[in-house]
């Protein structure tokens, strides 16, 4: 649309027919435009538009509505719309005995809504009434201000929005059953249409009453809103969408019931804290263009993680975060077929259709490893910065590696920038050269490395200190005659190449993020053919009593890889593994047939593979 167009506030009012499943409205936008208003407006009918109170004549070919300008003050438009089946927009969506009306937005349904600017940048404030035909509930972003019965109507004001997107808006209709809470001045509530169902909302409003504290802290802003809805949505294409104020959630991503598992309630909470980060990070300062996607997601992701670690300190997070977020990615990435995180997008549509594991899984990854490059203190105080300069505004991402860049003094932005924008990455060689270390960088690819090189933060330990630097160029050298563990943590989205040695770099690994690395490396660099099957499998033999998760589903998955490739070659080292492991993981293993080994490393597999879908959420 149109980017000379300055747009403040919508007055909406909505007359909603439940039963029948249709609206009309009336919206009221104060606007200036240089040219023509081109209005987003999708299997909508037009009633009459009128500029600064006097009818005028528009152009409407059922997805632009085209106002002749300039326009300066307020056009309104008179309108109405159905309320289909479709998952997009508004729609019905059904449960045993009833339904709800919902609106689903991003990126493109707010237009099947109400006439309006459907961009991201588009931000405006919303005051919103609606008025309804019997007595239901209406939700909103914002509580209502008054409830009273006009005639046969329900209407329900509500409270101005701040500015804000359009595909941020959210409206439920039906009959909603609610459990109630409050963190400071913060109405936190769950809502759902489903009576006998309501308790099972109470695990979720408690992980998002302590993630809202949280994060107030955490960005030091606090949340913005009076009031914050998780509301259940008995159909929902995504599995849930962080509407500023009314997040929205499909079943499998809000209930815990009695019968739940513990997957489900680490999904939940883990849906929770994702959703509720982007109340700062997507809905209080927005990307300019949905190139961002990845970035406003790559982040979510990112900060949910930090959330749970806080909260659930045994659940042993970051474990999971390597293991879903990085693993994969990383061996995506290792092929010609990889992709930038970072790609141009020309359509909304595009942008859902181009983004994947390697923009979310790399994305989040290497914001882990900018932590780790920045410190976690200077980390936190540039993306407060960042969050303060640009609320209820837009931004891209350089302006959010410039905040950091400006905290912490280091080069943010042409670090990022290089590993955003370029498809795969490195893998540094390490060999020890008389008094120092000499490294070398190559962009790692499984069918042979090739000269190529990035700005790469490296986080080293030597005699316990952890020491960091930025390697440049395809060589350097550090100046340490002791021994050195090259990647701290497993925080580098890189490989190392140690050699012939990469048992001893597991002996200096010192927790398992460390191990993890190295047994990725060790992995990428058998299937590049760099190293040999006995090294590789005496390096699994050394952990084959360690029970970890991280380590664990790394491991069954690389050998039942390898064990489909070549099975003769690893099945004894496959059930040795498998039966040191089952003596820490009671009941899953204790058989002894290669068959029904690989099943058993399934269910290990399996519950990894579930949680990389269900994750896929907005
Ligand atoms: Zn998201």
């Amino acid at each position: 649309m149109s980017r000379d167009v300055g747009v403040d506030l919508y007055e909406v009012d909505l007359y909603v027919k439940f039963r029948e499943l249709l609206y009309s409205g009336v919206v009221r936008i104060h606007v200036r435009s240089g040219g023509d208003l081109l209005l987003n407006a999708v299997d909508l009918s037009i009633g009459s538009v009128r500029v600064n109170d006097i009818v005028v004549d528009y152009n409407y070919d059922g997805r632009v509505l085209r106002v002749r300008g300039p326009v300066d003050g307020v056009v309104e438009v008179r309108f109405e719309g159905k309320v289909p089946d479709r998952l997009l927009g508004i729609y019905r969506a059904p449960y045993p005995g009833g339904y709800i009306v919902t609106t689903q937005f991003e990126p493109t349904g707010a237009r099947y809504f109400i006439p309006c600017i459907d961009n991201p940048t588009a931000k405006a404030r919303f005051r919103v009434r609606v008025w309804v035909d019997g007595d239901y509930d209406v939700l909103f972003n914002t509580p209502p201000t008054r409830v009273y019965w006009d005639g046969g109507w329900k209407v329900f004001e509500f409270a101005e929005t701040p500015r804000m997107s359009t595909y941020l808006l959210y409206l439920g209709i039906g009959k909603f059953f609610e459990l109630r809470d409050r963190v400071g001045n913060v109405d936190v509530v769950f809502a759902t249409p489903l009576r006998d169902r309501v308790n099972d909302g109470a695990f979720a409003l408690d992980v998002a009453k302590r993630v809202l504290n949280f994060y107030s802290d955490y960005f030091g802003i606090p949340y913005m809103l009076p009031k914050l809805h998780l509301i259940h949505v008995p159909e929902f294409a995504a599995g849930a969408m962080e509407n500023w104020g009314a997040i929205t959630f499909r079943e499998t991503a809000i209930l815990v019931g009695k019968g739940s598992t513990e997957l489900t309630r680490r999904r939940v909470a883990e849906v929770v804290a994702h959703e509720i980060a982007h109340q700062w990070f997507g809905d209080l300062v927005t990307m300019r263009w949905w190139d961002d996607l990845w970035l406003n997601e790559s982040f979510a992701t990112f900060m949910s993680y930090k959330a749970l670690d806080r909260l659930f300190p045994d659940w042993g997070v970051w474990y999971r975060f390597l293991a879903d977020e990085t693993t994969g990615s990383m061996l995506r990435d290792s092929l010609m077929s990889t992709h930038p995180v970072h790609v141009p997008i020309r359509s909304e549509e595009e942008a859902f259709e181009i983004f994947d594991d390697i923009s979310y899984g790399k994305g989040a990854s290497l914001l882990r490893m900018l932590e780790g490059y920045v410190g976690e203190e200077d980390f936190r105080r540039g993306l407060g910065n960042y969050l303060r300069r640009f609320s209820y505004s837009n931004a891209s991402e350089d302006d959010l590696w410039r905040s950091i860049e400006e905290v912490s003094g280091k080069p943010v932005m042409r670090v990022m920038k290089a590993w955003v924008d370029k498809p795969g990455h490195p893998v540094i060689t390490v060999e020890r050269r008389g008094d120092g270390v000499g490294l070398r960088q190559y962009r790692f690819l499984l069918n042979g490395n090739v000269s190529d090189s990035w700005p790469v933060p490296i986080v080293y330990r030597v005699n316990g200190e952890v020491r960091r630097a930025l390697m440049e160029g395809s060589s350097a050298v550090l100046n340490e005659s002791q021994p050195m563990f090259l990647n701290v943590d497993g925080v580098g989205y890189y490989h190392v190449n140690y050699g012939n040695d990469f048992s001893t770099a597991l002996s200096n690994a010192i927790n398992h993020f460390e191990r993890w690395s190295v047994i990725n490396d060790a992995y990428l660099h058998l299937l590049q053919g760099s190293i040999s099957l006995s090294e590789y499998l005496s390096l699994i033999r050394s952990l084959a009593n360690t029970v970890n998760y991280l380590l664990t589903s790394t491991i069954t998955m690389q050998l039942g890889t390898l064990y489909s490739i070549s099975p003769n070659a690893v099945k004894d080292a496959f059930i040795e593994y498998l039966r040191a492991q089952s003596k820490g993981l009671e009941g899953l293993i204790g058989l002894d047939d290669v068959r029904e080994l690989v099943l058993a490393r399934r269910a290990l597999v399996d519950e990894t593979f579930a949680r990389s879908i269900a994750r896929r959420n907005h």
